[in-house]
């Protein structure tokens, strides 16, 4: 874990490791709540929020019957001896599981780890025709269900209705929630090109309220549709349409986020995808708690990881510099890549077409539409490359005519995260983007 160094006052920020999306037998994760948060915790994770679908774990009285879950049961009872068991209708042996205030009680420790409240509203929107959009949105630091989702269900279909609507709806309920708690939340558009761009990414630009989005996410299960090129339409190619739209409308920037979005952690064959430690974020705060972890998100403090972590990442708003480095690593050989938008990018698109992914899971496929831009959106513009087994520190100062700039560390190797959206062949770390003035 790479500390930034700060001198030696008690105050000083530093980094914290932590996943805020994964699932447990509240939803469909196939493990128990104690199982999940122990296995991140023994690993060196700081934070965890449990981002069950459509709940949050308040009811004390949530049973789960052992039929169909008989390993996870006997690992469990094993590990947790002491989990309150019954025996339910037709002498089915049932757990229940715990909430999140006896999780905190049993696994929270000062400046070592700390369980965040989540849950992930799971939404679909059809629009005629068949076809419909996934809207998958995770609530951070928000202990209590969204009145929108208060009816019960595991996905909620509506129709009829504006994407960019529906994502404000939810964004401005969250943000309605966390008033009324007297606290801060994170509200964040999760997977969002899962499938294949299911929400487009101009519609960032129409929901400014939105600050943070998956760059990162271990479960977007879609092969390359042959329609389209290759490398045009990943997670970074989404962020910078977004971030130039948002850019050029003078809107706060789109924040990202990596998360495991883990549901398997007894190694189930589900192609490496959904399982731990693949994806996390990394915040730097001067204490482990989640009003401090939420407001170094808002604050853009945090960076998103694929098994790469940077040791330190700094922005002098006088000069615009960016600012970059990584830790020494035998034998690896790092890249940091810094991107821009420019300020003069074209908002009509080179071309459009309408295509449909190669393969789509078992779900029903339909076509999706895409827009291609000029190449002044997340260009390219300077690039780094360190010797093998050396630290690497590199800087990236703006242009006139940037509309902001990231980084993106890499490193060669196995992808941990083996979806297809995911950069190929190589581990990496994206900051955020930065520019001289930060809306809040
Ligand atoms: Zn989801
Ligand atoms: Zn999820």
């Amino acid at each position: 874990m790479p500390n930034r160094e700060s001198g030696n006052a008690p105050s000083a920020a530093r980094w914290w490791r932590g996943n805020l999306h994964m699932h447990t037998f509240w939803s469909d994760g196939r493990a128990f709540p104690e199982e999940a948060v122990a296995m991140y915790k023994a690993r060196g994770y700081h934070f965890l929020g449990l981002s069950d679908h459509n709940v949050f774990q308040d009811d004390p009285c949530r049973w789960v019957a052992e039929t169909g879950r008989e390993r996870p049961f006997a690992e469990y009872l094993a590990a947790f001896p002491r989990a309150a068991v019954r025996t339910g209708g037709g002498g089915v042996r049932e757990a229940r599981l715990s909430t999140f205030s006896e999780l905190a009680a049993m696994f929270d420790e000062p400046d070592r780890f700390l369980l965040v409240p989540a849950f992930e509203a799971t939404r679909t929107v059809e629009y005629g025709s068949g076809r419909s959009h996934q809207v998958h949105m995770n609530v951070v630091n928000a202990p209590a269900l969204l009145p929108l989702l208060a009816s019960p269900g595991f996905v909620r279909t509506e129709s009829g209705v504006r994407l960019a609507e529906f994502i404000s709806r939810h964004a401005s309920e969250t943000a309605a929630l966390a008033r009324s708690l007297g606290r801060e939340a994170v509200f964040m558009l999760n997977h969002p090109v899962w499938q294949w761009y299911d929400i487009p990414p101009e519609v960032l630009a129409e929901t400014p309220e939105v600050r943070f989005f998956e760059v990162c996410n271990n479960g977007t299960e879609i092969e390359p549709c042959p329609d389209l090129p290759q490398d045009g339409f990943d997670t970074d190619r989404f962020w910078d349409v977004a971030n130039a739209l948002r850019a050029r409308r003078g809107l706060p920037l789109l924040y990202g986020v990596g998360g495991d979005d883990t549901h398997c952690y007894r190694g189930e064959p589900h192609g490496g995808m959904l399982m731990p430690f693949n994806a996390w974020t990394l915040v730097r705060s001067a204490s482990l708690d989640a009003a401090s972890l939420v407001a170094a998100m808002q604050a853009g403090d945090f960076v998103a990881c694929e098994g790469l972590e940077p040791e330190d990442v700094s922005f002098d708003r006088a000069s615009g510099t960016l600012s970059v480095s990584v830790a020494a690593k035998p034998g690896a050989a790092r890249t940091i890549r810094f991107f821009v938008s420019k300020a003069d990018f074209s908002e009509t698109p080179l071309r459009t077409f309408s295509a449909r992914p190669a393969r789509d899971g078992d779900r029903t496929t339909h076509e999706r539409d895409f827009r291609v831009y000029d190449g002044k959106i997340g260009l390219e513009a300077k690039t780094v490359a360190g010797a093998p087994g050396e630290a690497l520190r590199a800087s990236y100062s703006l242009a006139p005519d940037d509309l902001y700039v990231r980084a993106r560390i890499e490193e060669p190797g196995e992808p941990l995260c083996s979806a297809f959206l995911h950069p190929r062949h190589r581990l990496v770390a994206w900051t955020q983007p930065y520019r001289l003035t930060e809306m809040r």
